[in-house]
């Protein structure tokens, strides 16, 4: 039976709209997003498909996506053979959705299924890329809003590819936007980052982000500022120039105080009494010193990563619904 509904600009009645949720250990998480996700892709006039990127779970995730899949169509799962992380598993997912658009989701309904028509709707108006911006961050702490705050900040000002504050993996790509993205071949993927660097019109959609519904979140701080040095060293190489300046500044202020010595002795004959402010530059130099080569060992090792050409991730199986695409009311 055909379907009845306004001729799209960047779509037809044939557009596929993936979504790519990545898993890891959200078995209690699962049944709720799937109980969200569905009803609002079944009200909607478009084929769906769900493409969920188990990344290496050990409660029992992938088990129970195999299970849904054999009574649910429109589901697929693509199972890494460990945990590869998040931005290894969002490759994944991409490299495995088909649709003519594709949306970027985690699990945990923090980012709400019900933005989906909207999104969609956005895209059919003809921009690449619907960016979902955080009006609101509930249920998070101070110290994680606080922090996240300044990182995004910070990542704006120090690189050049324009990242958007506030905007996380969640957003819809048309099929054109995730070409781009998976012809990028870096190993070191920060998402974001990488997500802004193909440009592309881009329209921003805001929205207020609820709290992780159940489970726990699957970072910690250690993992954050990974992902944070991993973001600001991807987008730029201004951290370099920083060590590089505060170098110069450390050496001549270094400079000009043993300057300051000599003189003072010289016209004055005022021996100084050394030892305090020996210690305070040494250690101040060691400092900056040690912060530099962590820097450069930085870039080093992220040149080394990537000269290894090791796959991104290693898929153990896909399994999919017999009928891959479902489509409402037909
Ligand atoms: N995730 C993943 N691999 C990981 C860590 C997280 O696939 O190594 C997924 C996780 O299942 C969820 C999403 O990434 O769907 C976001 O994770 P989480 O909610 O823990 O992060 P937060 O929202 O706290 O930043
Ligand atoms: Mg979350």
């Amino acid at each position: 039976m055909s379907q009845q509904f306004e001729l799209p600009t960047n779509a037809t009645e044939k557009s596929l709209l993936s979504i790519v949720v990545p898993v890891f250990n959200e078995r209690v998480m699962l049944p709720l997003f799937i109980a969200r996700v569905i009803p609002t892709l079944e009200a909607m006039n478009i084929h769906w498909e769900l493409v969920m990127v188990d990344d290496g779970s050990e409660d029992g995730s992938a088990d129970y996506i195999k299970e849904l899949i054999t009574r649910t169509p429109g589901i697929r799962l693509v199972k890494l053979s460990r945990n590869f992380g998040k931005e290894a598993a969002l490759t994944a997912g991409l490299e495995n959705a088909r649709g003519d658009a594709v949306i970027v989701m985690d699990v945990d309904l923090q980012d709400p299924p019900e933005h989906i028509p909207a999104m969609v709707e956005c895209w059919r108006t003809g921009v690449d890329v619907v960016l979902m911006q955080r009006r609101s961050r509930s249920g998070e702490t101070f110290l994680k809003r606080w922090s996240a705050h300044l990182f995004y900040r910070l990542l704006s000002r120090t690189s050049r590819t324009d990242i958007p504050v506030d905007t996380g993996d969640f957003r819809l790509m048309s099929r054109k936007a995730v070409n781009v993205l998976l012809q990028l071949e870096e190993r070191n993927r920060y998402m974001k980052g990488l997500f802004a660097w193909i440009g592309l019109p881009t329209q921003v959609i805001q929205y207020d982000r609820d709290p992780r519904a159940a489970g726990d979140t699957k970072w910690d701080y250690p993992a954050l500022v990974g992902l944070a040095i991993e973001g600001l060293t991807s987008f730029s190489i201004s951290p370099l120039r920083w060590a590089t300046i505060i170098g110069l500044v450390a050496a001549s202020v270094g400079a000009l105080f043993g300057l300051w010595i000599v003189i003072k002795a010289m016209t004055l004959g005022v021996a100084t009494s050394g030892y305090p402010s020996l210690v305070a530059i040494i250690s101040f130099l060691g400092g900056i010193q040690l912060l530099s080569i962590g820097i450069v060992g930085e870039y080093v090792g992220k040149a080394y990563m990537e000269s290894k050409q090791r796959p991104l991730y290693v898929t153990e199986e896909v399994v999919e619904s017999p009928q891959r695409l479902r489509r409402q009311n037909t």
